[in-house]
């Protein structure tokens, strides 16, 4: 399958206040760091333990975090076919 490169993340996700959380890709989330999650919650992010990570995903940040993820595969496509109306067939 032909990549156009890997572009970082979509979002990151942290657990923190008792459920998973995604975050923009900006920066990865780092403990003591003031993010606000992807649904709009200002938190203090902590060192997560491996128990924290069952913790349940937050659902408002999961929407949002597929539809990041559809809008960039869109964006990908888009930018094949691009090249492919540009350069012939061999980018699609
Ligand atoms: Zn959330």
């Amino acid at each position: 399958m032909y990549s156009l490169g890997w572009r970082g993340p979509v979002v990151w996700w942290n657990p923190v206040d008792g459920y998973r959380h995604a975050f923009g890709p900006e920066e990865p989330p780092r403990p003591e760091q003031h993010r606000e999650t992807l649904c709009g919650l200002p938190v203090t992010l902590t060192s997560p333990s491996d128990v924290d990570w069952l913790m349940p995903t937050c659902d408002s940040c999961m929407t949002e975090a597929l539809e990041r993820t559809e809008n960039r595969e869109q964006r990908q496509r888009d930018a094949r076919r691009r090249l492919h109306d540009q350069f012939g067939t061999e980018f699609l």
